[in-house]
């Protein structure tokens, strides 16, 4: 296959994206204005190959990337237009995005209590939540190919490429898994990792496969690429070289997951990513699959019984489907809880048993991953039955527990416990182990 150029397109560039005559006038300025507070980056491959220019501003994988006016609240819109129109200096504008994102909740979900600390110093780009797998933020790897218009990111840094900078980071994480040797899962992420070149990137991986970390089982790379940019697997200039990295994982003994993010069917449709898929698929790696449930995206039964069945058909395993985080545009994507239960449910009953190794609807929240298992009735009270997938004490997962039943709840904190009780019965724990948190934990953090 012939090399294959990269070509970014933002804010500052758009326009020249070819295809970008067929937009109305007000599609164009949605972009303007919303792309102002949302960050907004997509890219030559997702431009000519996943979107169908015909269906605009509905064409799901458009939704995905481009801004659209309805994913800011109306006054938010209306005052970044107004500035535009003044042509006010672009600090001014840049103000007033900060104070609107500050608004649009940008830390869900208690991430600010995971940090861990060795010898009392905090480790830079780790978060360990749950006791078995710890997740690292490679500095390098904060930004992606494309950006989601789901996912609420600050404009990440770039440019740090210096494998000296990465070595004295995972020096760090190195340590931190000789001391903790309950963990067997180190989950790279971002960003995208993948968006690192393959030198940097082996500079981390390769310490971790160090014989002193026999605790370390998995390695797992969180990463949109397939989707985004499938030719960093086939015709970037380090494609081999990480394909070989992938290699030499395997032949440690360890298990090499790709966590890959798909949104929609139409992602697995192209030669490039399918070939993609091959080439990962034959260093002896697994590809794992998960996406979000979203509104104007894939809010449908027929979306995920074809998306799993096409990632199983290419040897991928389903993993998990979560609702959307509480953050950035949640008001445009969200899906409520019995909703995406019944088109989990509805999804789940139209594939055979080699695709239902996907779990959800889950919750990342402060507790822990949270899968809404279905309504039910007891004793003639409506209720919302969940479990725990991930807890952050170990001992909450996998008990069933209620919640009454409330048909709009979006999130945990709109639900209230069944039968009268006043807490769910995590929440008192979760109460201590935040106090003696906030007492010796109180920085800001990734994500
Ligand atoms: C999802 C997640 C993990 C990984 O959980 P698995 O169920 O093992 O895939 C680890 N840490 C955090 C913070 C997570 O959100
Ligand atoms: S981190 Fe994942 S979800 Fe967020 S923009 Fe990047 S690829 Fe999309």
């Amino acid at each position: 296959m012939a090399a294959n150029l990269y070509k970014s397109y933002s804010i500052r560039n758009y326009f020249e994206i070819p295809q970008m005559q067929k937009l109305s006038n007000s599609d164009n300025s949605a972009i303007e204005v919303v792309g102002n507070v949302l960050p907004f980056k997509t890219n030559n491959y997702v431009v000519d190959n996943l979107i169908d220019w015909d269906n605009i501003p509905f064409d799901p994988i458009f939704t995905l990337t481009f801004p659209r006016k309805e994913m800011l609240l109306n006054s938010h819109y209306e005052q970044i237009e107004e500035l535009i129109k003044k042509n006010v200096p672009r600090s001014i504008l840049n103000d007033e995005a900060n104070k609107i994102r500050m608004e649009l909740n940008p830390h869900p979900a208690g991430q600010k209590y995971n940090v861990p600390k060795i010898n009392g110093t905090e480790l830079p780009g780790v978060q360990h939540k749950y006791r078995e797998t710890v997740l690292f933020f490679p500095s390098q790897g904060q930004t992606c190919h494309a950006y989601c218009t789901f996912c609420f990111r600050w404009p990440q840094f770039v440019g740090m490429n210096e494998v000296k900078f990465a070595m004295k980071e995972i020096d760090l994480l190195y340590r931190y898994l000789i001391e903790n040797r309950e963990v067997t899962d180190v989950l790279f992420t971002g960003g995208d990792p993948l968006i690192m070149k393959t030198k940097i990137l082996s500079a981390y991986i390769d310490r971790l496969l160090d014989d002193a970390l026999y605790n370390i089982q998995t390695i797992r790379i969180g990463t949109k690429a397939i989707s985004y940019w499938p030719y960093r697997f086939l015709t970037d200039d380090d494609s081999d070289e990480l394909l070989r990295l992938f290699e030499r994982i395997v032949s440690k003994g360890k298990n090499l997951a790709i966590m890959a993010h798909f949104n929609h069917p139409i992602e697995l449709s192209t030669a490039a990513a399918q070939e993609a898929i091959r080439k990962i698929r034959a260093t002896g790696a697994q590809i794992r699959t998960q996406s979000p449930v979203l509104k104007h995206i894939n809010d449908s039964p027929e979306i995920w019984a074809e998306m799993w069945r096409k990632q199983v058909n290419n040897n991928c395993i389903p993993y998990y489907m979560f609702i959307a985080r509480d953050t950035g545009a949640k008001h445009f994507f969200a899906v409520s809880l019995v909703d995406a239960w019944k088109i989990f449910r509805q999804a789940y009953q139209r594939v055979s048993g080699v695709c239902r190794t996907v779990r959800g609807p889950s919750m990342s929240s402060t507790p822990g991953k949270i899968q809404v298992l279905g309504v039910s009735k007891v004793q003639d009270v409506d209720v919302i039955v969940m479990r725990f997938l991930q807890g952050r004490n170990p001992d909450w997962i996998a008990r069933p527990f209620f919640a009454g039943y409330n048909e709009k709840a979006t999130w945990l904190d709109e639900l209230k416990p069944a039968f009268g009780e006043e807490k769910f019965f995590f929440e008192s724990e979760l109460e201590e182990i935040f106090h003696e948190h906030i007492y010796d934990n109180e920085t800001e953090n990734f994500e």
